[in-house]
């Protein structure tokens, strides 16, 4: 099975992955686009919170 639970590298909440999980559609597919720059600081995926803030932040 694969594991479909990740871990935010933000916060550690866990939550799940539409990629992974092979669901139709991810969440993240809602969000604006992330610079990759503004992630590399991250190992691995965020969480939906954390990218909403970076968002945020960023002003997209
Ligand atoms: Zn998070």
């Amino acid at each position: 099975m694969m594991k479909t639970e990740q871990t935010c590298a933000k916060c550690g909440s866990e939550f799940r992955c539409g990629n992974l999980a092979n669901d139709t559609m991810c969440w993240c597919m809602d969000l604006p686009s992330i610079p990759p720059e503004a992630l590399s600081q991250f190992q691995g995926c965020l969480c939906p919170n954390c990218l909403k803030l970076i968002a945020q932040e960023l002003k997209l």
